[in-house]
């Protein structure tokens, strides 16, 4: 059982933001297994409920991966006193609404619906296309092609057009699916020669909602079958949702004939949110967790989270995790705490080395050629980003910067400097690959 778990956790910890993870993950440890139900052991009652209903399906997949059978979660509440776990009641064993989990078809995230939406100038519309997608599928945008940079509410409007049109017409067959599922889903086929069944499970789809679809970029034999996949849809008048963290024109490496196919509907993008939005999305969050959060927190939250809505997320939920351990109310003293301890576990990545690594892995370059002479387009700007963000995000000198990259002059640093931060504002695909960068050298 500790095995298992511990095994869980090592995946887990790949699919949830660190800050998210040690959260939610590290308190908690194993009660009982009895080969289908996993009762897992954790320090509160709000513990119990934000797990079960932001974690189960991740932990319950974790769970199936690593045990090789379909498994349920449970949470179960240690004893505060002494530490030991509370022996299990028998009468709530199974619980009504954990098993409509396991009955709920689609599997679509039903926290992510267009009500806890909040719509501001931002994502005003790419929410008026999902809207339209959702009470009239395959007939309004085919596909609909929503992108923007991570964290902004991409994934959240691809389920909400999934709960809506399922509330709608049940019997309507929907499928989420991520990419790097969907290329697992088709390796695992290929390996078992199951490649019929593999086409059993997407071809007769009235709707299929497919997530991140950059991963599919430089993955030939995944491209080929999504190719099939969604023609065979396409032509059956079936609706495609798909979302990406960067327009078709952008993707390098995917096939011509799959760009013209995300191209031939309709591309909506999404922009970080302004402050208003941010607060609204904050008040909104903390109504839906049934705790009061004052204005004032908000906006002074808002004020430090630059754009990233799951970050917004992850800190408030940090403020309510901390208030319900410590039994203090949030206010603004707590909030200011609580992301004194956010920032400095954020700032840590920020080093030289850590920001050549990151930017030339997301550039597909190698850290040499960051450092290098070269001048062309696609090294040179790359290196300017870099310098940029060493610039704006440690506490380097402008020379100490030009050592880190292969000796340039000081200058050369300063000149990256305002050349990146002014196209930050007029050029959306280096602002997106800024944020983007941002986003994963937190991550670590
Ligand atoms: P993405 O897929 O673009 O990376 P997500 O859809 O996962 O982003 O959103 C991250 C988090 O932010 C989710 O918890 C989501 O509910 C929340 N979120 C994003 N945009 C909004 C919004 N407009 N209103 C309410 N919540 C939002
Ligand atoms: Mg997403």
């Amino acid at each position: 059982m500790e095995v298992l778990w511990s095994k869980c956790l090592e995946d887990i910890v790949n699919q949830v933001l660190p800050e998210n993870y040690n959260t939610w993950f590290t308190p908690t440890s194993p009660v009982s297994y009895d080969g289908q139900v996993f009762t897992l052991g954790v320090p509160n009652e709000f513990f119990k409920k934000y797990l079960k209903e932001n974690y189960s399906s991740i932990i319950e997949s974790s769970l199936q991966s690593v045990s090789g059978t379909p498994l349920r979660v449970k949470f179960k509440v240690y004893s505060a006193r002494n530490g030991t776990k509370v022996s299990y009641e028998k009468h709530n064993y199974i619980e009504t609404d954990e098993q409509n989990h396991l009955d709920f078809k689609p599997s679509l995230n039903q926290k992510y619906t267009f009500k806890n939406f909040v719509v501001g100038g931002c994502n005003q519309f790419a929410h008026a296309a999902a809207k339209a997608v959702a009470s009239n599928p395959a007939m309004a945008y085919n596909p609909l092609f929503i992108y923007g940079s991570v964290g902004l509410g991409k994934t959240h409007l691809l389920h909400a057009i999934g709960n809506a049109i399922h509330e709608k017409n049940k019997k309507l067959k929907i499928r989420y699916v991520s990419t790097e599922g969907f290329t697992i889903d088709l390796i695992q086929s290929l390996k078992k020669d199951g490649m019929n069944a593999f086409r059993d499970r997407y071809r007769p789809l009235d709707v299929l909602l497919v997530d991140d679809i950059q991963f599919i970029e430089g993955k030939d034999r995944t491209q080929e079958e999504f190719f099939y996949t969604f023609n065979t849809l396409f032509e059956a008048h079936k609706q495609v949702i798909i979302t990406s963290d960067a327009i078709p024109k952008e993707m390098r490496k995917i096939q011509e004939r799959l760009r013209s196919r995300f191209e031939c509907g309709l591309i909506a993008d999404m922009e970080p949110p302004d402050l208003e939005t941010k607060v609204a999305i904050l008040l909104k969050k903390a109504e839906i967790q049934n705790v009061k959060l004052t204005e004032d927190v908000a906006i002074y939250i808002a004020n430090n989270i630059r754009s990233n809505i799951r970050e917004l997320e992850g800190i408030l939920l940090r403020l309510i995790a901390y208030s319900s351990f410590t039994s203090k109310p949030i206010n603004m003293d707590l909030a200011k705490n609580v992301f004194k301890k956010f920032s400095q576990d954020h700032q840590e990545n920020f080093t030289i080395p850590n920001i050549l690594k990151q930017v030339a892995t997301h550039f597909n370059l190698k850290v040499s050629d960051l450092k290098s002479k070269k001048r062309s387009r696609d090294i040179s700007v790359p290196r300017q980003i870099g310098m940029f963000l060493c610039r704006e995000r440690t506490k380097s000198s402008l020379p100490e910067i030009g050592r880190e990259f292969g000796g340039k002059d000081h200058t050369t640093v300063m000149y990256s400097h305002t050349k990146i931060g002014k196209l930050l504002k007029e050029n959306n695909e280096i602002s997106r690959n800024v944020q983007t960068l941002i986003d994963k050298i937190e991550r670590g």
